[in-house]
């Protein structure tokens, strides 16, 4: 089977599952790209597919010049390292990884020097396994509260990646804890965190706990591409 084919079967997952949790609202499917070289990239954009998530700056910078012809919005879902926000700002729209003040603050200055507006996401860890990224969720709102009161920066929602495990009970617990914090954060009314809307939750193996939990964009890497090489 092609990438296209997986890509249009992932595509059926999300609407059987946005349909299973009675949701009228759009799920937006964001394709995880890591280590995928641009050609296998460009065939998926060439049908239109129009949202893409990069996880390190250095492939990011490698392929999107190639991919200019393909409208489509970049994301960056990896860690980001300081000084690398300029580079990634060339190329991605959104940084959905961000985990500190001092992140938000030096994306807020490479902004404003660029002359545009940033959207952004706050990562929480939800799973509180230590080999992932993202604030912890006591964190969060504090966080959340600061971006919004950076110029250049456009808070747009939360992103977790969720518990490594096949426990459903345990992984939803996660995503529906994002979820609340979500909900905490638009209740709050802190200036600049009202459009703080979006859930980026759920990958290939739970897209359908996380829709189930309210995801508005779920990130597909290995249901498009297939396993990565070890
Ligand atoms: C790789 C990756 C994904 C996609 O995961 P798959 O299991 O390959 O679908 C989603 N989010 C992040 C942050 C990733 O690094």
């Amino acid at each position: 089977m092609s990438d296209v084919e997986r890509l249009e079967q992932m595509r059926a997952r999300i609407t059987a599952a946005t349909r299973a949790a009675a949701r009228t609202d759009q799920v937006r499917l964001l394709l995880a790209v890591k280590t995928q070289p641009t050609d296998r990239i460009a065939t998926v954009l060439q049908t239109g597919h129009d949202l893409i998530g990069h996880n390190r700056v250095q492939e990011m910078a490698a392929s999107e010049p190639d991919l200019i012809d393909y409208p489509h919005e970049v994301h960056m879902i990896g860690r980001l390292q300081s000084n690398k926000v300029n580079a990634a700002l060339r190329f991605a729209t959104c940084i959905q990884s961000v985990d500190s003040p001092r992140l938000a603050d030096r994306l807020d200055r490479s902004a404003q020097n660029a002359q545009h507006q940033v959207d952004v996401f706050v990562q929480v860890n939800v799973s509180d396994e230590d080999t992932k990224g993202g604030v912890r969720p006591d964190e969060a709102e504090e966080l959340c509260r600061h971006i919004g009161t950076l110029e250049h920066l456009h808070l747009r929602g939360l992103m977790t990646i969720g518990a490594n495990s096949t426990d459903e009970t345990r992984v939803r617990a996660g995503y529906r804890e994002l979820g609340r914090l979500r909900d905490a954060v638009l209740a709050s009314g802190a200036p600049g965190t009202e459009a703080a809307r979006e859930l980026s939750m759920g990958m290939s193996a739970d897209l359908e706990w996380a829709i189930a939990e309210g995801a508005t964009m779920v990130r597909i890497g290995t249901g498009v591409f297939g396993e990565r090489p070890a």
